[in-house]
């Protein structure tokens, strides 16, 4: 039985009992865990402010008998609350938390994980672009897990992608086809241009992630490679997405 400090990252918070709340945290020394707040839901309770969703906290945590962590304090180091303001960053911001809680089993650390969610989260906070902050941190973060496809050759006749026409991505092997092959297998088709943004997205310094942002078809493209990618890839959809799908329908409608 012990007492620890964490900084972490709430990646969500469920009601629980009469006034107490179950969080997921994801730390940056032990990754992803469950904790109970105990009366966090009471008015005055300390321990509110450091616990809302996507909130940067160093949690002070008690480990008991039980499996589960009960927190004992929370300071909380960053709200980030421009991104909470505008309904697309936070959208984006939320996203990223479902998609590392999907990723990442409780107890397994990954401090670039960690680190790579701290960069996804102050990017949105500093109004950078949302879906492209978004889109690139959760690739990182799939990669991170272990994710990570590789679209350099064709699988079938193992030639480099070319730079004509499309690719063919087969998506839950991760692999590619070049424009030859990809006639005689069914593969999710998208243009060179589209992995060109994506390639740049991969190799990006995370100072200036949200600085190549893509438009139109590309983006369009971008967009469903990653939700194709992620539902091949962990076998579900993540809410979030489904949420941020209606939000650029509707801005596309404007
Ligand atoms: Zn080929």
């Amino acid at each position: 039985m012990a007492q620890f400090q964490e900084a972490a990252i709430v990646l969500k918070s469920r009601p629980y009992r009469e006034a107490d709340s179950l969080i997921t945290i994801f730390g940056k020394q032990h990754g992803k865990a469950g904790a109970i707040a105990k009366g966090v839901r009471k008015p005055k309770s300390k321990l509110q402010a450091g616990l809302y969703p996507l909130s940067y906290t160093v949690v002070e945590l008690y480990q008991g008998r039980s499996s589960l962590l009960t927190v004992v304090g929370a300071e909380l180091g960053q709200g980030f609350g421009r991104m909470r303001n505008n309904l697309e960053s936070l959208s984006w911001g939320l996203f990223l938390a479902d998609v590392v809680d999907t990723l990442w089993s409780e107890h397994d650390a990954s401090t670039e994980t960690f680190q790579w969610l701290m960069v996804g989260l102050d990017a949105l906070n500093q109004g950078r672009a949302p879906a492209t902050v978004g889109m690139t941190v959760a690739w990182r973060c799939l990669e991170l897990a272990g994710y990570a496809p590789e679209w350099t050759w064709c699988v079938q006749c193992r030639q480099p992608i070319d730079n004509k026409g499309q690719v063919g991505l087969l998506l839950s092997q991760g692999e590619a086809l070049c424009a030859d092959c990809m006639r005689d297998r069914s593969s999710f088709k998208v243009s060179l241009g589209t992995l060109k943004t994506w390639r740049q997205w991969m190799h990006m310094d995370p100072s200036r992630v949200g600085s190549v942002e893509a438009h139109g078809r590309v983006h369009r493209e971008l967009f469903e490679l990653l939700d194709r990618y992620l539902v091949a890839q962990v076998g579900r959809r993540p809410r979030s997405l489904e949420f941020l799908e209606s939000l650029s329908a509707l801005q596309d409608g404007e």
